[in-house]
């Protein structure tokens, strides 16, 4: 998609380039003469073209003469001794050439490739040996700082400083590369005026793979002057293969025309690079820049190989130090955050508490928490809307516990309308089952970095019209190789994150566990205290009737000798105990329902009210009333006589609490699908209802009144109510898995619901 106005769904990939990558040259700088000699170090088989200049001598003549046409017998017969041990590494020797015009004393390198010896020479630059003890001191000491830093900083500042003492180069600065090769200058010594590049960045494709390949192999590479014209070998291709010589290694081999350019458009006339090696793999270069050509003598530049070699081996102590340190912070902070959730008891509130603590753990700039409904953000974020659809997204595709991605929009799409915010995602689900998620974002990483000057300025065109690899045209590239991405996940971050994940699993089950224990608990101390309650209800009933019996006989027969206020006593006696019993066959139905078992069959539930109203009507006959029938009821699945009681438990109160002549009681329900509270259950459920036009209930006894025994008036008024009614409704409703409430209006009327699931 490329509408103007639309997003782009996927990244750009990189335009293709105007020229394939750069081979390296088969040609070198002119400050040496490079000859390539036999394996067995005798017969010299190519030359370079400049022989004339520095040997006095030129290359055609040379080509098949014998070495000792340029050496004395003696240093002729050391090569030739030397010459099995070489390997391709170039091994300094010091050795002096005969040209024409006398002695030429040269620092040479000797090394081997698949077919041949390679000996390059450099005239050697006169050196003071004040100058040359002042190196020894400084390399020394430039070992002490090294080996003395307390951060890998530190190290890395006190070789750029050294060197540019050594060296006095204009800028001497330190590129660490990250794994997609793209570097960071992270330390810098530079002259007064010389513009600075600390910070920056600079992309993989900056330096070509065959040059990065180079520098991981070579140690040091000078190049004293990026200008100067290349020098081609004579023949040109090598006699025992017919192709270009292999001079990756050779110390003299000239630069790729795309260094040229690069170094070129930095401005820089002259470059040495020093390699920073780990375990084999690029770490970073010590790159040297100078304004004006410039070239070293040998011991300084071994000097300076020598230091980059040191700080590349204690650079990699610190490196390891640093990291062991961070991840015992991070490590430090995830025990902590484990130790709040473990004793919090809002989860969410340990998680974000402070908030920074959780992005820092996984290093990144915000974060949303979702525990069930509740979805909390921190930090910098999409919107709620966008995180609550990337949660729906993640629910239907993501089925581990674990997701990251630098990029998310390579997988969702939509994540391109916030992926400053968001491009990298580390998703961790904690628990399918009750929605607890944490997911943590990073910003793309192009927001996140400095650049500076403008990237698009400087784009190099040749006479071709094509585009030539330069610092700046690459920033182009890269920066579209680094749409819509962030910095990778690291793997101890990942693996900081699982650790969370199990520790909050961990405590949420044991709190799971320890609920179920309690409510193990619980049932048994609910059966027991059933079996007790039915126990002692049982066997108070009969010292209850035996006091009954007693008064009985006390009234009827020795009525005549008691006095007035005794025959009352007796009375009270009679009806104390008659309560009483009324009391303890409640106790002993309540205790009796929560053992029985519930009988279910498919009721008519009009037939069902019809006997329930009849049995009050007949207990009551002193109270007329009214039903009101909206409409019939339906059919269910219940234990037919216990709902029968909650009917007459309902419509006996209905009309006994009242203090107007024109009762009446209205009993219906709603539709399962509307008005249900139980909407999301799998079976229809019905609510419902009695209502009635009677005292009403002050709304601070709407949950009392299902308590047992709970009375909300004196026994006198209304009749003789035990308090217990409503307590055995609650009990049989709840037995059948459904819940009852009131709502009243005091002085209008009250009217119960319960809920019956159609099981
Ligand atoms: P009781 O056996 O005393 O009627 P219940 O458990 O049935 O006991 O009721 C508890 C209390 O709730 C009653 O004492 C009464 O005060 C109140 N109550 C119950 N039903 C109604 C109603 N329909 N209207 C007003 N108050 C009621």
């Amino acid at each position: 998609m490329t509408g103007s106005n639309g997003p782009r769904a996927k990244p750009i990939p990189p335009p293709p380039l105007a020229e394939p990558l750069p081979q390296l040259a088969d040609t070198i700088q002119p400050h040496g003469v490079l000859l390539v000699l036999d394996p067995a170090a005798d017969t010299i088989l190519q030359v370079s073209e400049n022989s004339q200049t520095h040997l006095g001598v030129a290359a055609q003549p040379l080509v098949g003469a014998p070495l000792s046409t340029l050496m004395s017998p003696e240093q002729g017969e050391a090569l030739r001794r030397v010459a099995p041990a070489i390997a391709d590494r170039p091994l300094p020797l010091p050795l002096t050439v005969t040209t024409p015009a006398g002695p030429l004393p040269c620092d040479g390198f000797l090394h081997r490739t698949a077919t041949a010896l390679i000996l390059e020479l450099e005239p050697t630059i006169a050196t003071a040996p004040a100058d040359f003890l002042s190196v020894h001191g400084l390399v020394r000491q430039t070992l002490d700082r090294i080996q003395q830093a307390d951060s890998s900083l530190a190290l890395l500042q006190s070789v750029v400083a050294a060197i540019q003492d050594l060296t006095g180069y204009d800028r001497v600065l330190i590129c660490q590369f990250d794994a997609q090769g793209a570097g960071e200058v992270v330390a810098e010594a530079k002259g007064a005026g010389v513009s600075s590049f600390l910070g920056q960045r600079f992309p993989a494709t900056d330096i070509p793979p065959a040059i990065r390949e180079s520098y991981a192999q070579g140690k040091l590479r000078a190049i004293p002057q990026i200008q100067a014209e290349p020098v081609p070998l004579f023949p040109r291709l090598h006699p025992p293969t017919g192709h270009p010589l292999d001079l990756s290694r050779a110390v003299l081999r000239s630069s790729a025309p795309c260094s040229v350019a690069y170094y070129t458009n930095m401005g820089v006339a002259s470059a040495l690079v020093l390699s920073l090696c780990q375990a084999r793999t690029l770490w970073g270069v010590v790159s040297c820049h100078h304004l004006t050509p410039k070239r070293l003598f040998y011991e300084i530049r071994a000097a300076c190989e020598f230091i980059a070699q040191m700080a590349a081996s204690e650079l990699a102590n610190q490196l390891r130090q640093e990291d062991l340190q961070q991840r015992a912070k991070l490590s430090a902070l995830r025990s902590e955050l484990i130790a709040s959730i473990t004793q919090a008891h809002n989860l969410m509130d340990a998680l974000i508490q402070p908030e920074e603590r959780l992005l820092t753990l996984v290093a990144a700039s915000g974060a949303a928490i979702c525990l069930g409904h509740e979805l909390t953000l921190i930090g910098t974020t999409p919107t709620a809307d966008q995180v609550q659809a990337l949660i729906e997204w993640a629910d239907r595709h993501i089925t581990e516990p674990l997701f990251h991605t630098p990029c998310l929009s390579q997988t969702y799409p939509e994540a391109e309308a916030f992926k400053a915010t968001a491009s990298g995602l580390l998703l961790l689900r904690i628990s399918r089952v009750q929605h607890y998620l944490i997911l943590w974002f990073r910003p793309e990483v192009i927001q996140s970095i400095a650049w500076a000057g403008n990237p698009e300025a400087g784009v190099q065109v040749d006479a071709q019209g094509q585009i030539q690899l330069g610092p700046r045209t690459s920033f182009a590239l890269w920066r579209e190789t680094v749409y819509a991405t962030a910095l990778p996940w690291q793997p101890f971050e990942i693996s900081g994150a699982i650790d969370l994940r199990n520790a909050i699993v961990g405590i949420v089950l044991n709190k799971a566990d320890e609920l179920a224990r309690l409510n193990q608990e619980l049932q048994h101390s609910n059966r027991e205290l059933t079996a007790f309650a039915y126990a002692a209800a049982h066997d108070l009933k009969e010292p209850l009737r035996g006091i009954y019996n007693y008064a009985n006989i006390l009234m009827e027969d020795y009525a005549a000798i008691l006095d007035e206020d005794g025959l009352d006593y007796l009375a009270e006696i009679q009806a104390f105990s008659q309560r009483m019993e009324t009391l303890i066959n409640a106790l002993l139905r309540v205790a009796q329902l929560r053992q029985t078992q519930l009988k279910r069959s498919l009721t008519d539930l009009n037939h069902l009210l019809a006997e329930a109203v009849a049995i009050v009507r007949a207990s009551r006959p002193d109270i007329p009333f009214e039903l009101r029938l909206p409409r019939s009821l339906p059919q269910i699945q219940c234990d037919a006589p216990l709902l029968n009681e909650v009917f007459r438990n309902l419509i006996s109160n209905a009309i006994k609490y009242h203090d107007r002549p024109d009762r009446w009681v209205e009993v219906g329900y709603r539709d399962p699908d509307q008005g249900s509270r139980d909407a999301e259950a799998a079976t229809p459920t019905w609510v419902f209802y009695v209502q009635d036009n009677g005292i009403g209930i002050q709304a601070e006894h709407l949950s009392e009144v299902f308590k047992l025994f709970k009375r909300l008036h004196p026994q006198e008024r209304y009749g003789d109510g035990a308090g217990v009614g409503l307590a055995i409704v609650n009990q049989i409703i709840e037995r059948h898995g459904g819940r009852i409430w009131v709502e009243s209006t005091p002085g209008q009327g009250s009217t119960f619901f319960f809920t019956l699931a159609d099981a």
